[in-house]
């Protein structure tokens, strides 16, 4: 497994490229926003992008879907609670930004327990809503892509529409600190972590039961 990490757009939203190199096929995460860039840092990788997956619909995360589906036929892929986001400038934030991100809607839309196979690589879909209704967390090998979910100390907003301070919290707690401490994180901003890291040092984890 070979990863890319882009940072991109207004909102430094980090794009990930995931290759599995047997088989010469791509997956980009949160290609949020420089088509252009994602598509030039694909091509130096040699392998054919299949899946665009979005951790969640708002408009730093999605922004570039559509340049890039159609420069390469990749597929969308995003939960289903988040789907709705992909085309409606409304829902995933961007209109309130002053430009329209409309994403062509999912090829298929995912849900909890999910898996994504690329090559023989296999990306499972962790539910983890909380910053949205449709939040996921991507788990390959002993690498989790968090989206808006976990940051290195700090957590995703809560206060946007769908956002739930309690959910969040039990996501973090039930769904991704049940992983061993040497896990990596990759967040959708901001620099990568560890699960031990994150359990240790985040001030937003410690203190609250759920
Ligand atoms: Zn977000
Ligand atoms: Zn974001």
């Amino acid at each position: 497994m070979k990863l890319k990490v882009l940072t991109v757009g207004d909102l430094e939203t980090n794009c990930y490229l995931l290759v599995d190199e047997a088989a010469r096929q791509a997956a980009v995460i949160d290609p949020g926003d420089e088509a252009d860039r994602i598509l030039k840092a694909q091509q130096d990788l040699h392998a054919k992008l299949i899946y665009i997956i979005n951790t969640h619909g708002h408009g730093d995360h999605i922004g570039a879907n559509s340049a890039v589906a159609q420069a390469t036929g990749a597929k969308i892929l995003i939960h289903r609670a988040d789907a709705p986001k992909l085309n409606n400038p409304y829902l995933n934030l961007s209109s309130s930004f002053g430009w329209e991100i409309i994403s062509p809607p999912a090829d298929r839309i995912l849900e909890d327990k999910d898996t994504i196979q690329l090559g023989k690589l296999e990306i499972e879909v962790i539910h983890t809503p909380g910053h949205t209704e449709g939040g996921i967390t991507l788990k390959v090998n002993q690498v989790l892509f968090t989206g808006d979910t976990l940051f290195a100390s700090g957590i995703g907003r809560t206060d946007l529409p769908g956002g739930s301070y309690q959910r969040l919290i039990s996501s973090i707690k039930t769904r991704l600190l049940i992983f061993p401490d040497e896990t990596a994180i990759y967040p959708g901003h901001g620099e990568s972590s560890t699960i031990g890291r994150e359990r240790r040092e985040n001030p937003f984890i410690g203190s609250v039961s759920v």
